[in-house]
């Protein structure tokens, strides 16, 4: 038998990342569930993964900090005995014009969203090389292609990681190991939840297809570029977004 391949996502307690593990799961992957502090939710994210007959892994990791991304990664390749797949999901807002927005919340953005990602890379990176197999998918966002008004931190943060992605996709190729990102759209979560009904509609009237994805549509997409029919594509942008950025 094929020995089962091992998922790392990050921010998977809810959202987007919740429907990203349930989804690995359902392909046959173990999976490591990353929360920042939602505890409840990451374990029933874990419940839910092993309904598929696989096994999770619960781990708190603030992934803007690299000590403990570090160890979070630790933790998973013992468990595990190495990484297949890393998706880079776990992200925040902290939305404002930019007269007003603080520097702290620039930084917190940058930090979590971008930060964030290169940690989890970083820690990864020497296990991939010597696989010589992986594949790493960034969840970025249409305003990092696209920029929005309010979101400059996001944004900057979101573009990064397209830069970071097509970097690394460069770095690792010849081991083998794809990069790729996806660009999402508005997808229903508890981050666009938190927006005004007035924007949530404004926005939704702006997407061709007039609705909102879900954290499925994201997860369908993540399934493919993780799957073995995407071998040959690395360093992409994938958008997932009602056919809102074109
Ligand atoms: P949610 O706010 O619903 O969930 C955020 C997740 O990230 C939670 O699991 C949270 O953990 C985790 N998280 C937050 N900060 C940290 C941290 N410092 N360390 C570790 N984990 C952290 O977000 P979504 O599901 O909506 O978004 C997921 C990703 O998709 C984000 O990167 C977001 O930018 C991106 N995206 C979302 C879009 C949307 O419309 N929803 C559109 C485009 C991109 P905990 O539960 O413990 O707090």
């Amino acid at each position: 038998m094929e020995k089962r391949r091992t998922a790392l996502v990050t921010g998977a307690s809810r959202g987007i990342g919740r429907a990203i593990a349930v989804r690995l799961a359902k392909e046959g992957c173990n999976v490591a569930v990353i929360y920042a502090g939602n505890k409840e939710a990451a374990e029933e994210t874990c419940r839910m993964i092993e309904q598929y007959g696989v096994e999770s892994l619960c781990v708190c990791c603030d992934v803007s900090n690299p000590e403990q991304s570090k160890r979070a990664v630790q933790k998973v390749c013992e468990s595990f005995g190495g990484i297949d797949i890393l998706v880079n999901n776990a992200g925040i807002v902290k939305d404002a014009l930019v007269l007003s927005m603080k520097e702290e919340d620039f930084q917190k953005v940058l930090e979590t969203n971008l930060n964030g990602a290169f940690y989890m890379i970083k820690n990864t990176y020497h296990q991939f090389m010597k696989k010589r197999q992986g594949r790493i998918i960034n969840i970025s966002s249409v305003s990092g292609l696209m920029g929005n008004a309010g979101q400059a931190n996001y944004a900057a943060a979101k573009a990064g990681m397209i830069g970071l992605t097509k970097s690394v996709a460069k770095e690792l190729a010849a081991r083998n190991v794809t990069c790729n990102a996806i660009a999402p759209g508005f997808i229903q979560t508890d981050m666009t939840a938190a927006l005004p009904a007035k924007v949530r509609e404004g926005a939704e009237s702006q997407i061709p297809m007039k609705r909102m994805g879900t954290g499925e549509d994201i997860a369908a997409a993540v399934a493919f570029l993780a799957g073995e029919e995407a071998r040959y594509i690395t360093g992409q942008v994938l958008c997932v977004d009602g056919g809102l950025n074109m």
